[in-house]
């Protein structure tokens, strides 16, 4: 299977097609963005252990009864995943206070929710990915009620499986973003990445930073984070 051409660069992936119309590539960057797009910088070794974190993770859910686009891992780097529409929605499951719930409700971080929260913002650059509602979400057709119904059930199976698989691991999952996708017969899937990018890691015993808010915030020691989080992950 090999790249023929390139579809699309976002902020930290490139997405190729494939000679199968069904199939994509994904190339993950070492780039990183923060701050809606503000700060900017690279993260050394990101892209390989975020391409490999996300592998791993999207075949745990497989195996939990959660559909994903994961097909097949290439190199440190690429995956193929099945092509598929993106429904313009982040979804973003809660499981203690944190980054934007902390600061728009003005209370401090790491208060333990008694259940995990979800919300939706829509993806748009343009308007900065603003937070609505899932009313919002059908009124500007973004999904069907059907739709919506099944991501809240699939988020929230998500989380009961990362969060106990990272707490293993001596991990909290404090938050993080999800975002799904069509296949072309219109089912759902779990779809785009699982990794210190879109997710809080909070270590159990220290409460030590293991993702993006060491870049966001400036506070050091990021790409040993990333390494810290693999290493977990894969053992070493
Ligand atoms: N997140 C993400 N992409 C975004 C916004 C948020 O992956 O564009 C993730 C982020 O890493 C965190 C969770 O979603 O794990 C909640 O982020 P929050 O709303 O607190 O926003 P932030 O403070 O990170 O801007």
């Amino acid at each position: 299977m090999g790249k023929t051409k390139q579809l699309y660069e976002g902020k930290a992936k490139k997405v190729y097609a494939t000679e199968n119309p069904e199939e994509v590539i994904v190339s993950y960057k070492d780039d990183a963005t923060a701050l809606d797009g503000l700060k900017k910088g690279t993260i050394a070794g990101k892209g390989a252990i975020n391409n490999r974190m996300t592998n791993f993770l999207m075949q745990l859910l497989e195996k939990n009864g959660v559909p994903t686009h994961f097909v097949e891992e290439l190199n440190d780097r690429e995956t193929v995943v099945k092509k598929v529409s993106i429904v313009p929605l982040e979804v973003i499951i809660r499981n203690i206070s944190a980054g934007s719930f902390a600061k728009r409700y003005g209370v401090e971080e790491g208060i333990v929710f008694t259940q995990p929260t979800i919300e939706f913002s829509y993806k748009n650059d343009d308007l900065h990915d603003p937070l609505i509602n899932s009313y919002h979400a059908l009124a500007l057709n973004l999904a069907t009620q059907e739709e919506i119904e099944k991501i809240k059930e699939m988020a929230f199976k998500i989380n009961e499986v990362l969060k106990e698989y990272f707490l293993s691991l001596g991990v909290k999952l404090v938050d993080f973003k999800l975002e799904f996708g069509r296949l072309s017969d219109g089912t759902l899937v779990l779809a785009d990445e699982i990794s210190p990018d879109t997710c809080r890691f909070w270590d159990a015993k220290t409460g030590e930073k293991l993702d993006k808010d060491r870049f966001r915030r400036d506070m050091g020691g990021v790409e040993d984070a990333y390494r810290e989080m693999m290493n977990r992950v894969f053992g070493k």
